[in-house]
Parts: C-alpha cells; sequence; structure tokens
C-alpha cells in the first residue's frame, strides 16, 4: 500500500533560557527521529513524558518546524513550508488531543466547535456547514442533542468525541492523536480506542497515536515505535514489540504492564535514576545511565540502528548482533 506519512532525520532544538542575564542553552528534544505510516495503518510512539514524542507529533502536523529533516505527507514533502503553503496540509491532517476540554472552547456550542474547521478552510454555507456537522456527530455516536449545547455539559468520553468530530470533519487522511484517552477511565477507554478502529476502517484514515502506555497502544496499532529521550530504541511490528522486545528500555517498559495470568508474568524490570534532561543528555546510548546492561562502549558511541530479529524490526542497542 502506498506511504501516507514518512519522516526521515527529524530533529528538533528548542532555545530556552539558561538562569539569570538572558543567557540561553539548547534543549534537544527530537534527535534523528525517521519512520514510516502505510496509508490506513496505525503507528504508535511510546515513551516516558518529556521523551519527544509530542514534540514529533507537533512537527509533523507543523504546528512548529523541524530544524533538520524531511516530512512527507501523502506524497509532498511539508518540513520547511511557510504557513501559507501549508493549506492542502492542514486539511489533510487533524489532531486530537489528550485533554479535550482544555482544547475546546467552553463558550461555544458543539455544533460550532465541530464546524470551526469547515468555517476556516471552506465557504460552507452556515446551513451547509450545521448538516455536515449533524453527520459527523452520528458517524462518532453522538446527536443533534448534543449540537446545540456545550462541551463542558458533557462527560470526558463524549467531549473526546466532540474532539474526533471535529477531527474528521475536513475528511483528514492523517490524524495525530496526542494521548487521547490518557484522561479518561479505563472502560471509557476502551470504546474510543474501539470508535477510532471503527472510524479507521470506514474512512481508510492513517493514525500516528502518541502514548505514555503500552498497554493502551496495544490493540489499536499496527506497528510501534518506543522514544526515549529524543530517539526511537526500537520499532517493529505490534506483535513483535510485545512478545520479542529486543531493547532493554523496551523490555523495562513491557515489565510493567500488568498481566492477569501469573505464568506469562515478566519479571519487573525496575530502572534506576530519573530520565536525564534533554539540555545534557547522556554521551553515547542516551539510555546507558539507567540500563541494567549497559558495557563501557555504551558511554561512548552512539549504537547505529540495527535491523532486529524480523524484518520490520530495529533496534539501537550494542547488544544487537548485526
Ligand atoms: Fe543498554 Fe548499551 Fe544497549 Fe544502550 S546500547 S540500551 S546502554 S546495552
Ligand atoms: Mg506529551
Amino acid at each position: 500500500s502506498n506511504t501516507l506519512l514518512k519522516v526521515s532525520g527529524l530533529r528538533k532544538s528548542f532555545s530556552i533560557p539558561d538562569g539569570m542575564f538572558g543567557k540561553k542553552k539548547l534543549l534537544k528534544a527530537v534527535h534523528d527521529v525517521s519512520f514510516l505510516i502505510p496509508e490506513g495503518k496505525t503507528f504508535s510512539l511510546v515513551g516516558e513524558s518529556g521523551c519527544g514524542k509530542s514534540t514529533t507529533g507537533r512537527l509533523i502536523s507543523r504546528l512548529i518546524a523541524p530544524s533538520e529533516g524531511e516530512i512527507w505527507i501523502d506524497g509532498e514533502e511539508i518540513s520547511q513550508r511557510k504557513e501559507s503553503q501549508l493549506k492542502a496540509m492542514r486539511k489533510k491532517v487533524q489532531m486530537i488531543f489528550q485533554d479535550p476540554y482544555a482544547s475546546l472552547n467552553p463558550r461555544m456550542k458543539v455544533r460550532d466547535i465541530v464546524g470551526e474547521p469547515l468555517a476556516i478552510h471552506t465557504k460552507l454555507s452556515k446551513a451547509e456547514r450545521n448538516k455536515q456537522v449533524s453527520e459527523i456527530l452520528e458517524v462518532v455516536g453522538l446527536s443533534e442533542y448534543h449540537a446545540h449545547r456545550y462541551a463542558h455539559e458533557f462527560s470526558g468520553g463524549q467531549r473526546q468525541r466532540i474532539g474526533i468530530a471535529r477531527a474528521l470533519i475536513m475528511k483528514p487522511k492523517l490524524i495525530i492523536a496526542d494521548e487521547p484517552v490518557s484522561a479518561l477511565d479505563v472502560s471509557i477507554q476502551s470504546q474510543i480506542l474501539n470508535l477510532l478502529k471503527d472510524l479507521q476502517a470506514e474512512f481508510q484514515l492513517t493514525y500516528l497515536f502518541i502514548s505514555h502506555d503500552l498497554s493502551v497502544v496495544e490493540h489499536i496499532s499496527d506497528h510501534i515505535g518506543v522514544m526515549y529521550l529524543g530517539t526511537i530504541v526500537e520499532s517493529g511490528p505490534k506483535e513483535e514489540i510485545f512478545s520479542n522486545p529486543q531493547h532493554p528500555y523496551t523490555k523495562a517498559l513491557l515489565s510493567s504492564i500488568p498481566i492477569p495470568d501469573p505464568r506469562l508474568r515478566r519479571e519487573r524490570i525496575i530502572l534506576q535514576g530519573d530520565l536525564p534532561s534533554p539540555v545534557n543528555p547522556p554521551t553515547g546510548c542516551r539510555f546507558h545511565t539507567r540500563c541494567p546492561v549497559a558495557m563501557d562502549i555504551c558511554k561512548v558511541m552512539e549504537p547505529p540502528v540495527k535491523k532486529g530479529p524480523t524484518a520490520d524490526h530495529f533496534v539501537a542497542c550494542h547488544l544487537i548482533e548485526s
């Protein structure tokens, strides 16, 4: 199938204040990230908060511009385009955020929230916009009843449905969902994840799914990329990542997922220390300060990305034989 999204060598540094006297320092949030998503598939970026996964999503949606690297969306390279050249891309790519309440304007009625992208990007009449809003609300399991009320009148799960309707109304090809279920109760989480899966099948949507929680992405992902301090340390088909993880960080993340069947329980790997600052990332392998199996070479040499045990499986770790 077609490659809908391809990013290669993506980097982003932010200049941030360094103490008093107006000095600045560089925060290296994203450091050489590459991956692709075939049309209609889901790629999940997983890692602790601060690992650069949200920044990667914001770069791809061009809310911010990358320092380096390429972003190909539906055959077009958009990494350095100016805002005036991003119109077509802005229709094709929509975002869903973690806290729908924060991202939905409390003074706007649901109908206007959902219809706003049409008001911005099209010349449709208000009557035509409202008609499309009614249709898309039905698609996400809401109704006319919701259209005439305010977002704050609804539960977290219903608000996320409103956020999804707003994202869908432009008929996008790519949806970037940044922690879309992290603020919801577990039972509501699975409803929203199932809705996203159904919508993907119905509209051939491609998803970049961002989460700190591997167990959340298990059912929705085709491929998974595990991020640590701005880099993807391991990526591969979902089944491979879950059943045959290679990178010590992936193994640690998986070991913290509760598994009901005690025979399948993994030994819990507790990582030492805190996530280092992306202002001064460790030399060599960025994970070496917390890796339970670090070697001398890991402190001085950045591990190259190597092929894992199966096709499509990649690992950046000195322990992997090439
Ligand atoms: Fe651990 Fe070294 Fe592999 Fe990094 S390269 S994950 S420090 S073994
Ligand atoms: Mg984030």
